[in-house]
């Protein structure tokens, strides 16, 4: 079974749990969350690979990385973004 996995996803998802730990937005719910991954990513290119069984089959993976600089600072904005107007209006 092979599976498509977007490397960009599976960064953006550390470096958000990376800003988190040392950074406090207004609200940081499982759905601000989601809203900071799906937003980061529409504005970051995607990098998939191919993987079977959770073994990656592409040099994908190590060349993107590289851009890790580049998707943290797309989450912090997109996080202050995301905080600053929450898309659940009510608490
Ligand atoms: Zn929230």
């Amino acid at each position: 079974m092979f599976d498509l996995i977007n490397h960009t996803e599976t960064s953006v998802r550390q470096a958000l749990q990376d800003y988190l730990r040392e950074n406090t937005i207004s609200c940081s719910c499982e759905q601000c969350q989601a809203d900071i991954i799906a937003l980061s990513l529409n504005r970051l290119p995607s990098h998939y690979y191919v993987s079977l069984r959770g073994e990656i089959m592409t040099r994908w993976k190590s060349q993107t990385t590289t851009n890790k600089a580049r998707i943290m600072a797309e989450v912090v904005r997109t996080a202050q973004q995301i905080s600053a107007s929450p898309s659940h209006l009510s608490e």
